[in-house]
């Protein structure tokens, strides 16, 4: 029997996918799990119908669809909660607030951070990204400081680092990859010096799907005193995490890649960093007193919140977090592993198909290349079965470039996804023809 690596666990190729190696049988990895059938009745656009066939949404790295609950608590608030928060003694506005720092407080859950203080709400990761830079960034960076990033960011976390270097005279460095994707970590280690003030760390690689070694690098940076950033934009939603015991200085997510609405994301920040930070943006909501001759600001985490908040959406993002903790993180890795191994097997079997980024730890994302096809064909031609990939740059053009490649075909799983949607795209890969 031939097997691969595909990431952490061995496939059997001759096998039907799924096999459970305890009792040697093949088994309905849904089943086992949870019930996917059940998940999916809650995400009422997996009945659209696209080009006459069922919807199947292999896009969820770029955003992901929202069940019903999440609607259901946008109406809400517009039906019976609305107002401005923070600022008025009416009833509405009461709900309002409640409802809005009730949200912070399951996000601070989410993520077990000691406070709520710690948790700021933006417009996503790149907002959250941007906030780190213009504030602490532009604080504390000086010329000749270093800012080391890897091979694998989003330009998220690399242009506002580009933009602060090229402003204070800082270096950017740049942690490199091998040839599967992994960050080469001996290499790392010497990249980190008396110089590094700063580290940036994708927790999945949105292109090639590898989960980086996070809690190391958190570590080494913390023994050289350096700050560390993770971008958490792609893993928020498929591993668990415990801030405390990854213990970054700040991370940042997206609300719509977790479920929830788009326009609105966390910054997690440390709160005696956050409480020596002044703020990037300003006006209302952030101010205790203002005068023409003097302003002082409000604690955190309002003093990082100016203007008037995303108010429905921060709510809604409570709602998404609920549903996602009922199902249980766990639960969620483990039934993704066991779509991507079943992908990745059935894509192997595809002659002139090539999978680029083959990590040993992997989360629900293979970006591959067909040949004698350009990627943009591959999406195109699979968009009239239904099936949404994407095809493109995928805002990360260094690990491209560092590829020899300059764009991919990315699919990119979810829970709501199943065995059979897999087959269907496999089916259409055979059959590509433009
Ligand atoms: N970082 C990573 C790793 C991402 O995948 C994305 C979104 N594709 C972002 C940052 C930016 O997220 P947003 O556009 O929601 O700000």
């Amino acid at each position: 029997m031939e097997y691969f690596k595909a990431n952490t666990l061995r496939i059997y190729q001759d096998s039907a996918p799924i096999f459970n190696k305890s009792n040697g049988k093949l088994y309905d990895s849904n089943a086992a799990i949870f019930d996917v059938e059940k998940i999916r009745q809650d995400f009422p656009i997996l009945n659209e119908v696209i080009n006459e066939k069922p919807l199947i949404w292999f896009d969820n790295a770029s955003t992901t669809q929202k069940p019903q609950t999440v609607i259901d608590r946008l109406t809400y608030f517009y039906q019976h909660e609305n107002s401005n928060i923070h600022r008025a003694a009416h009833t509405l506005a009461a709900r309002a607030t409640d409802a809005y720092e009730n949200a912070r407080e399951t996000v601070r859950h989410f993520l077990n951070a000691k406070s709520v203080n710690e948790i700021i709400f933006v417009k996503g990761t790149t907002e959250g990204i941007n906030l780190v830079a213009k504030s602490w960034g532009k604080q504390n960076i000086k010329a000749g400081d270093e800012i080391l990033l890897t091979h694998l960011e989003h330009h998220a976390n690399i242009v506002p680092w580009h933009q602060l270097a090229m402003e204070t005279g800082a270096k950017l460095i740049v942690a490199p990859v091998d040839d599967q994707g992994q960050i080469l970590l001996d290499e790392y280690k010497k990249l980190l010096g008396s110089r590094t003030k700063l580290v940036g760390l994708c927790h999945i690689s949105n292109v090639l799907g590898t989960v980086t070694p996070a809690q190391e690098i958190v570590n080494l940076a913390h023994e050289i005193g350096a700050k560390v950033l993770i971008d958490a934009a792609q893993s928020i939603a498929h591993i668990p995490i415990d801030i405390q015991e990854l213990n970054p200085d700040w991370l940042v997510f997206s609300g719509h890649k977790i479920f929830g609405p788009t326009g609105i994301g966390v910054v997690y920040g440390r709160q005696d960093l956050l409480d020596a930070t002044d703020p990037w943006q300003s006006g209302g909501n952030m101010i205790s007193e203002v005068s023409f001759e003097h302003i002082s600001y409000r604690p955190i985490p309002k003093r990082f919140e100016a203007g008037t908040a995303n108010i429905a959406d921060v709510v809604a993002l409570g709602k998404a977090l609920d549903y996602v903790q009922n199902i249980g993180l766990t639960a969620i890795a483990n039934y993704e592993n066991e779509l991507l191994e079943y992908a990745t097997l059935g894509l192997k079997t595809i002659p002139g198909l090539h999978i680029v980024g083959n990590a040993m730890e992997k989360a629900s994302v293979i970006s591959f290349l067909l040949d004698g096809f350009a990627p943009s064909e591959v999406g195109q031609a699979l968009n009239k079965q239904g099936i949404a990939v994407r095809s493109g740059h995928h805002c990360a053009q260094p690990i491209l470039k560092r590829l020899g490649l300059t764009s991919t075909v990315r699919l990119s799983l979810a829970f709501y996804n199943t065995k059979s949607e897999i087959n269907h795209c496999i089916k259409a890969l055979e059959k590509i023809d433009c």
